[in-house]
């Protein structure tokens, strides 16, 4: 049977890093195990594509640092690897007084984060960066940049490779035994053995956590984020990247404006619950996964909460009603019109919900005696990757 150091479960950015920093750090054998033919077929292709320098998150904590230090590798690292990356910069706009107060909260986490920033007080100087945002004042933050997702994995996936790592995919994880030296992993293939493990899933790290009785306290709770696209002569509405200030209490940063590298503006994403953990379209469903979550107490307890209710209920109507997604988008661009928007994409969210019915808002991670599990990857978990990878490789180093 197939032996390896190290088996990393899922392909994304997080599990590709996680093998990179493993061979750039020892001499590990390591080898990653992807269900899908193709390589960001999840998360890490589906998203924005933002490298979001670290003005959002508190500082000292874990998400500031490595969002902070995410972008500015990253930007290196697509310089060398080719990737496509725009340093476009992005403007964080405020409509109202108690956002505009947001704002300077904003710029104090920018400041004591080490992140470049501008406060704009007035419409005029948010128009000169954008002519069609309107808003009473703005940060803009020119360290933000768009980058090519599903390149950047490729990348990440060929240097792998070069350095000596296994990548199988069309490997489907179906079951994790332990063995007396490590752990027995069934795939569709067939089984394969490894001395460690790291659990970078995503949509499904914590349905293998569980077999092995990690972090069985939380669970996953699938968010799906819709995009519209502008149509192409339109896309002159929005130069850069346009976000509505974020509402504190939620993990989500709203509907916003990201021009992409390949020319397309994307608008989005809302947030709303997926019925299934890769039900992209609003009409899938997955009646086991709908039911693991519909009963899971945790996110009947998140339900409870009014505010998350009626958020819940507001995002849902954006996915079903174009009306309301338009309403969104011309809260930050009033020029936008309903025939300016066609469907796009959509990506789902891997958010870890605990058993109090808290949505997790960190990086959460568990360390057994030689395995680790990658069970909150959030966002700006593409920001972050290389940095996130590195430290997790370091962990998986002191196990030895
Ligand atoms: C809509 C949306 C917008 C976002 N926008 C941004 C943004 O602008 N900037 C930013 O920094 N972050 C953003 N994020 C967050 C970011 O995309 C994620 O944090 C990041 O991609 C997580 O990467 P990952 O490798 O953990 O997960 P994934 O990319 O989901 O990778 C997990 C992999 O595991 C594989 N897998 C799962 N189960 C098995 C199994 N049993 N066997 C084998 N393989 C398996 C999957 O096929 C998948 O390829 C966004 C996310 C979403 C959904």
């Amino acid at each position: 049977m197939m032996h390896h150091d190290v088996a990393v479960v899922g392909g994304g950015c997080v599990g590709l890093s996680v093998a990179k920093h493993l061979r750039e750090r020892t001499d590990l054998d390591v080898a990653v195990l992807e269900k899908e033919h193709h390589l960001a077929a999840h998360q890490s292709g589906r998203n924005s594509g933002v490298l979001h320098p670290g003005f959002n998150y508190p500082p000292e904590s874990r998400k500031a640092e490595f969002a902070t230090e995410g972008t500015r590798r990253m930007k290196a690292y697509c310089a060398e690897h080719g990737v496509p990356c725009d340093e476009l910069g992005v403007l964080v706009v405020a409509k109202t007084d108690a956002e505009e107060a947001r704002l300077d909260a904003l710029a104090a986490q920018a400041e004591a984060n080490g992140v470049e920033y501008e406060l704009l007080d007035s419409q005029p100087a948010i128009r000169e960066h954008e002519p069609h945002a309107v808003g009473q004042a703005a940060l803009y933050a020119p360290e933000a940049a768009s980058v090519d997702a599903q390149q950047y994995v490729y990348a990440l996936a060929r240097e792998i490779q070069a350095a000596g790592a296994e990548l199988y995919t069309g490997h489907a994880v179906e079951a994790i035994h332990r063995t007396g030296s490590g752990y027995r992993i069934e795939t569709d293939k067939g089984p394969l053995e490894a001395t460690y493990l790291v659990n970078a899933a995503g949509l499904h790290a914590d349905e293998l956590a569980h077999q092995l009785g990690v972090g069985e306290g939380y669970q996953i709770v699938p968010f799906r984020g819709e995009y519209y696209e502008l149509r192409p002569g339109r896309r002159h509405l929005c130069r850069t990247m346009i976000y509505p200030t974020p509402n504190p209490d939620l993990p989500f940063l709203g509907v916003h404006y990201t021009r992409r590298t390949d020319g397309k503006v994307i608008i989005g994403p809302n947030a709303v619950l997926a019925f299934g953990r890769e039900a992209y379209e609003n009409t899938q469903f997955d009646l086991s996964d709908l039911f693991d979550t519909l009963t899971y107490g945790g996110f009947r307890k998140l339900l409870a909460s009014r505010m998350m209710l009626s958020v819940a209920l507001e995002e849902l109507s954006k996915s079903y009603r174009k009306g309301k997604f338009t309403e969104a988008s011309q809260r930050l661009v009033p020029d936008v019109r309903q025939e300016d928007l066609k469907r796009s994409y959509a990506g789902i969210r891997a958010q870890v919900v605990s058993d109090d019915g808290d949505l997790v808002k960190d990086p959460l991670f568990v360390t057994t005696d030689d395995s680790i599990h990658v069970l909150n990857a959030v966002s700006p978990g593409l920001t972050s990757s290389l940095p996130f990878g590195d430290h997790i490789a370091e962990r998986l180093e002191a196990l030895r």
